[in-house]
């Protein structure tokens, strides 16, 4: 083929925003509306733990006491989840980056494989809720839906809405003292990123104080003027 059609590049979306801002949550309902690829750090990290392998053994305590992952360990993790099949849907990256090491490593990383940003947006909240919203949360064991104890519980106690499924979990690092480190480090470390975005022109901000239809909404029209 020579260029008879144009292909249009997979869609890249930042999700920004402190832990209990709604990226988990609003990133699935983006993958179901618009068939992209949720890519949590979080998750990929968690699921290195629960391996065993080299980098989640570095990962844990790291993870446990609510401070960053080294650098280099998550852009290694990223880079090779997106080299898997499924990431040509199109990607939503979810608590990646979180440092500017983390959005250069990214710049670079997309620039080889031909791709850009189409838009990096900011689920803005206030600090006070975020501990509420996280001490609340728990996921389906089985398909990863979130729910919170006040703001999302599923129609049955203890079943999942969307597969049936009674096996809830509960995040280790989902505690009071452990907030408040990510909180720290998502001021000191991830936040600068607003503006490293506001001045590659992609920024977009979105009040996530709302309920979470209104702000999926907000997000799905965001999306769909991006892609
Ligand atoms: P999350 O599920 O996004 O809240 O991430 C849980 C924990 O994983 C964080 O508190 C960090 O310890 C670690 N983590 C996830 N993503 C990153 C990242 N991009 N950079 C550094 N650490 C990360």
């Amino acid at each position: 083929m020579d260029g008879a059609t144009t292909m249009t590049s997979p869609a890249v979306l930042i999700l920004l925003g402190p832990p209990g801002a709604g990226k988990g949550t609003q990133a699935r309902m983006l993958e179901d509306k618009f068939g992209l690829v949720q890519l949590s750090t979080g998750d990929l990290l968690r699921a290195a733990v629960a391996a065993g392998t080299e980098a989640g053994k570095r990962a844990k305590a790291v993870m446990e006491a609510g401070d960053l992952v080294s650098d280099d360990i998550v852009i290694a993790i990223l880079r090779d989840r997106l080299t898997e099949a499924d990431c040509a849907k199109g990607v939503i990256l979810d608590g990646f980056p979180r440092t500017t090491v983390q959005a250069e490593a990214l710049d670079t990383l997309l620039e080889e494989s031909g791709q850009k940003i189409n838009a990096a947006i900011s689920l803005d909240v206030e600090d006070a809720a975020m501990v509420t919203r996280i001490s609340g949360r728990f996921t389906c064991g089985n398909c990863g839906e979130g729910y919170h104890d006040t703001f999302k519980a599923p129609a049955k106690d203890g079943v999942c809405d969307k597969c049936g499924g009674t096996e809830m979990k509960r995040r280790a690092d989902d505690n009071a003292e452990t907030v408040a480190s990510r909180l720290e480090a998502y001021h000191a470390q991830t936040a600068p990123l607003i503006a490293y975005y506001d001045g590659k022109g992609v920024l977009q901000r979105v009040d996530a104080m709302g309920d979470i239809d209104a702000i999926a909404s907000a997000l799905g029209e965001i999306v769909a003027k991006a892609q």
